[in-house]
């Protein structure tokens, strides 16, 4: 696990999962309270552990990738970049952003039923609440995407779902109703950029923050490998797991025999090997390429 490092002209106010933060300093040396430097790092987090093994290029992957999202989908929704110029040191793969008021709901919407959407389709027919057509199987496209928030969970702890209800109790009835709305248009929107490049985005979880005037921002990372699941388009088969280009390839090694690890221990994960660590790598630069068509400067 890398360490948050030391940057003259900022103070570092918080580190998550995989990003640290910066308040840059006034002329007085004082924090400033209106903007953050969002610096992410090179690690992984998978089973809501911090990997001891970093990733080399994953915090500039996912900032540059969310950088070109932010872009993208500039025409639906405004977004916290200020400017990419950042400190030497973190070139690449730090962005300073409004520093917002985060809605306390992590908004995730699904195009393709997988993963935990489809275990609660297969109890009981429907996602977050909300009743879905027979029959559909692991990868069925669901059209139109459904709105699925779950909870931020304190680190170290699981992200919930959270029941449209609760969104509501939480942010208010309109807050909820443009959270969902937007999210979906989101997942709607990325797909449809996705598409002609050969990729499917399954599912994706957005985060939002509000500015002092009340108005609802683009935050975080948006489309990136660890918030998203995509799958090669020419792969897609439904009624089986699909092959994909997101952290899916440490999770399947670390829950196979040869990692050794019982996730049920709820001990922490064994450092990754080197074969695992470069295809992971690997992964993330080919999802930024793929999607961008740019070539990926390490
Ligand atoms: P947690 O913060 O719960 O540990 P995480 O592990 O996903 O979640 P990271 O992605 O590593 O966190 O860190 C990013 C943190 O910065 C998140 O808490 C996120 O909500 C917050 N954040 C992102 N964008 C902004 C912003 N524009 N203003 C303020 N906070 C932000
Ligand atoms: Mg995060």
């Amino acid at each position: 696990m890398t360490s948050p490092i030391e940057l003259p002209g900022f103070a570092h106010v918080y580190s998550g999962k995989v990003r640290d933060l910066y308040a840059p300093l006034d002329a007085a040396g004082a924090p400033r309270d209106d903007q953050v430097l969002l610096v992410a790092s090179d690690r992984m987090s998978a089973y809501d552990f911090v990997l001891r093994t970093p990733i080399p290029d994953k915090g500039k992957v996912l900032t540059q990738l969310s950088l070109w999202w932010f872009e993208q989908l500039a025409p639906l929704v405004p977004n916290q970049v200020i400017t990419t110029d950042v400190p030497a040191a973190v070139a690449g793969r730090a962005v300073l952003v409004e520093r917002l008021d985060m809605v306390p709901v992590e908004c995730v919407a699904r195009a393709y039923l997988t993963g935990n959407g489809l275990a609660e389709y297969e109890a009981d027919g429907t996602v977050s609440g909300l009743k879905l057509p027979a029959g559909l199987v692991d990868g069925s496209r669901i059209d139109p995407p459904v709105f699925t928030p779950s909870t931020k969970a304190p680190m170290g702890e699981h992200d919930e779902p959270m029941p449209y209800a609760d969104v509501e109790a939480a942010v208010g009835a309109d807050r909820a109703a443009q959270l969902r709305d937007l999210t979906v248009r989101i997942l709607v929107r990325a797909n449809e950029i996705a598409a002609p490049k050969g990729v499917l985005i399954a599912d994706t979880k957005v985060e939002y923050g509000v500015r002092p005037d009340g108005e609802l921002v683009l935050a975080d990372e948006v489309l990136t490998p660890d918030s998203s699941r995509f799958w090669p388009a020419a792969d897609w088969q439904p009624g089986r797991r699909q092959a994909s280009y997101d952290k899916q390839f440490v999770r399947d090694w670390l829950t196979s025999p040869a990692s050794g690890w019982d996730r049920a221990s709820g001990e922490e994960p064994p450092a990754l090997p080197d074969d695992v660590v470069e295809r992971t790598r690997a992964k993330y630069v080919e999802a930024y390429e793929t999607i961008t068509g740019s070539t990926f400067e390490a």
